[in-house]
C-alpha cells in the first residue's frame, strides 16, 4: 500500500457507525431522469450495507460513503427489508436505481440471492433499472446471471473511473484500479448488451482549476466511444475524507461552478448526442462547487436543467 493508501485508511481508524439499523435504507426518493430522450419519473433507493470494500481496506480521497455504511456483514433479509420499506413508497416510476454507496456486484455488500430477489421484483414493474459497480466485481458469471433475468437494454451499469488519467487516479484519488480495468469491465458489460454509465470526478485533491477541467476533457476524448452516458461528479466536502482533511487546512477547494459549466460546454460538443449529465451536491455552499453566491442558484439550476434537455446554449449568458 502507498502512501496516501495509508493515510486514507487510517483516517477511518477510530470510525465507528453512527447509524446501527440494518433494516432501514440510506435514502430513496423520486427524481426526473431520460429514458430514450424523453423525461420520465426515476425512484431512486440508496441500501445500508457493510461499506465499499475498497472504502473498508483504504478508500477514495473524497468518498465518505462510508459514513453511512455499517462495517458488518447484513444478512440476505435485512436488505430485503431496506428494499420493501423503499419500495412502499414507489409510485409508479419507470425507472429505478439501486445505489448501494458502493458495488452492486460486490457479494460482501450484496448477495448474488439478493441481487436476484431484487431484480425479479423489479422487472416487471419498470422500463429501466440502475445500478453502480467497482470494475473488478464485474465478471461474466456475474452478468450471466442477470442476463438470465432482465431486458439487456434497460439495464445499466454504471463505474466510477473519474478520469482515464492512471496517475491522477492514483495519486490523487487512491482509486484502486486502472483505466485498462475500466476497458475490460465495459468490453464485458457491452458482450452482454447492457448500458455503460461512466462517472468522472472533477478536480480531485492537488490538481488546479485548469488541471482539472483538462483532465476532465482528456477523459471524455478517450471514454466517448465505450461510454453510453457520462456523469459528472464536482468533488464535495465529505465528512471524515482525506479532501476533507486537505479543505480543514486551506490545501483545497472544491471546484467553481464557472468550471462546472466550461467541462459541460466542450464536453457536450465531444459527446455528440451520447448524454453527459451533472449532479451537483452542496452547490453553493462552501462544501460544495460554488462561485461568489450571487449566481450560484441560477448557475445551479441551469446545470440541472441541461441534464435533461442537454442544452448548452443558457449556459453562455454566464460565460
Ligand atoms: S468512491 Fe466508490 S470505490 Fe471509492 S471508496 Fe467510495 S464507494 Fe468505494
Amino acid at each position: 500500500m502507498n502512501e496516501l493508501a495509508d493515510f486514507c485508511k487510517n483516517l477511518k481508524k477510530d470510525f465507528t457507525p453512527k447509524i446501527k439499523n440494518s433494516k432501514e435504507p440510506v435514502k430513496y426518493w423520486s427524481e426526473i431522469d431520460i429514458i430514450e430522450d424523453k423525461p420520465v419519473d426515476a425512484f431512486v433507493i440508496i441500501f445500508r450495507t457493510k461499506g465499499c470494500s475498497w472504502s473498508i481496506k483504504s478508500g477514495c480521497t473524497m468518498c465518505g460513503y462510508f459514513n453511512d455504511s455499517l462495517w458488518k456483514n447484513l444478512d440476505h433479509k435485512d436488505i430485503l427489508l431496506q428494499f420493501e420499506k423503499a419500495m412502499e413508497k414507489y409510485n409508479g416510476e419507470k425507472i429505478v436505481k439501486i445505489f448501494n454507496s458502493g458495488s452492486f456486484f460486490d457479494d460482501k455488500e450484496i448477495k448474488s440471492k439478493t441481487r436476484i430477489s431484487i431484480l425479479n421484483d423489479l422487472i416487471n414493474k419498470v422500463d429501466k433499472i440502475s445500478v453502480e459497480s467497482r470494475p473488478e466485481y464485474i465478471t461474466n458469471d456475474k452478468l450471466e446471471e442477470i442476463y438470465d433475468i432482465i431486458t439487456p437494454k434497460n439495464f445499466e451499469i454504471g463505474i466510477g473511473l473519474e478520469t482515464a488519467d492512471d496517475y491522477i487516479r492514483e495519486k490523487s484519488i487512491n482509486k484502486g484500479f486502472r483505466f485498462s480495468q475500466y476497458q475490460e469491465a465495459a468490453n464485458k458489460i457491452k458482450k452482454y448488451g447492457f448500458k455503460i454509465k461512466t462517472y468522472l470526478l472533477l478536480k480531485p485533491p492537488f490538481l488546479t482549476e485548469e488541471e482539472a477541467i483538462f483532465d476532465n476533457i482528456e477523459t471524455i476524448k478517450k471514454v466517448r466511444p465505450i461510454t453510453d452516458i457520462v456523469s459528472l461528479n464536482p468533488t464535495n466536502i465529505q465528512r471524515n475524507t482525506y479532501v476533507e482533511y486537505l479543505w480543514k487546512r486551506n490545501q483545497y477547494t472544491p471546484p467553481w461552478l464557472w468550471s462546472v459549466m466550461q467541462v459541460l460546454i466542450k464536453s457536450k460538443r465531444i459527446m455528440g448526442k451520447k448524454r453527459i449529465k451533472c449532479d451537483i451536491v452542496g452547490g453553493g455552499s462552501y462544501r460544495g462547487p460554488h462561485n461568489c453566491g450571487k449566481c450560484d442558484s441560477e448557475i445551479i439550476s441551469n446545470i440541472s436543467n441541461f441534464s435533461i434537455n442537454q442544452n448548452i446554449v443558457s449556459f453562455f449568458l454566464f460565460v
